[in-house]
């Protein structure tokens, strides 16, 4: 039976604009995605049972027990993946997925969504099926709003709830660090701070804001990280104070930007250089606070077969 390990990059927002709630529950959603070098692989091999089964470990140290707070069944996004690729599909062969997480778990990293796009072009490959990464795309979409993005990786717009991407013309490699928090926030908790929040708030369409494209396509570190924006960090910092003194320990450190990743906990920190990038890591690494400081360069590219 045939095997491929594919591994696929985790998710920054650098802008994440979030409007008003729509009448099927989502947010209508204005973002600026990077992928960034922290890598989770899925190793699949086909098999005759028909049964989809998964199994979750890491080798990153510390996160043995994020690994396990990973389901097992159909609860996982990535048996999800297998099981919607075979319902459009036909195909009546199974496939046993192993999880090696690197990504954090919970954490506003897409984590869950990675693994989905990791699957998706694994059983693609395992199965013969020959799909190209844009017939993926519709499952994909079906599966999450950052699955499609995660299928093509680098720096992409993300319209509808997400799950439009258009590409970014961009320039420039970034040096990011990513602090990520011992607990998860649940992304469904936070829209609903969001909108607990903002209950009163005439909310506007959400948009790209001009200045981080101008950024992107330049290249420029210092607007970029001037420009990086999350509308979701009030409900995120209400839900958890602690993360204030997280990013206000990046930025005294020198950071040309920082931001909570997504709907949290995880923050991210841009820096100008791999030495101002080391100097934050260290930083936040002193507070005791994080449960791991990771360093990051983004943009990379999506799922790749490895
Ligand atoms: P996002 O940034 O897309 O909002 P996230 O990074 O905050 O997501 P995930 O790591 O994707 O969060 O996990 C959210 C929840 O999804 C987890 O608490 C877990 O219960 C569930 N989950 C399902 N499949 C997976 C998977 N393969 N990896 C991680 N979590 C998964």
């Amino acid at each position: 039976m045939r095997t491929v390990s594919v591994r696929v990059p985790a998710k920054i927002n650098l802008a994440l604009g979030v409007g008003g709630v729509r009448e099927d529950g989502f947010h209508p959603l204005a973002t600026v995605y990077q992928a960034v070098d922290l890598y989770d692989e899925v190793r699949a091999t086909a098999n005759d049972t028909g049964e989809v089964t998964v199994e979750t470990t890491s080798d990153v140290p510390g996160a043995e027990t994020e690994a396990s707070l990973v389901p097992r069944g159909r609860d996982n996004l990535a048996v999800r993946a297998a099981l919607a690729l075979r319902e459009q599909t036909g195909v009546e062969a199974g496939v046993d997925l192993v999880i090696r997480k690197a990504i954090p778990v919970a954490g506003g990293m897409a984590g869950g969504s990675a693994d989905a796009a990791a699957t998706l072009v694994a059983c693609n490959d395992v199965w013969g099926l020959g799909w190209s990464r844009h017939e993926l795309e519709p499952v994909a979409a079906g599966l999450g709003s950052d699955v499609p993005f995660l299928l093509h990786g680098g720096n992409a717009i993300g319209g509808g709830r997400g799950e439009l991407v258009s590409p970014v013309l961009a320039r420039g490699s970034y040096h990011w660090v990513v602090a990520v928090s011992g607990i998860g926030l649940s992304t469904a908790s936070v829209y609903a701070e969001f909108d607990r929040l903002n209950a009163d708030r005439e909310l506007a369409t959400p948009e790209v804001p001009d200045a981080l494209l101008a950024a992107l396509r330049s290249g420029d570190a210092v607007a970029l990280g001037a420009a990086l924006s999350n509308d979701l960090t009030e409900a995120a910092l209400s839900l958890r104070p602690d993360l204030a003194q997280t990013l206000e320990v990046g930025v005294e450190a020198g950071a040309l930007g920082a931001l909570v990743s997504g709907s949290g906990p995880t923050c991210v920190f841009l820096a100008a250089d791999e030495q101002q990038s080391l100097d934050i890591a260290i930083a936040l690494a002193g507070t005791g606070r994080c449960a791991d400081v990771v360093q990051s360069i983004g943009p990379v590219p999506g799922v790749r077969v490895v």
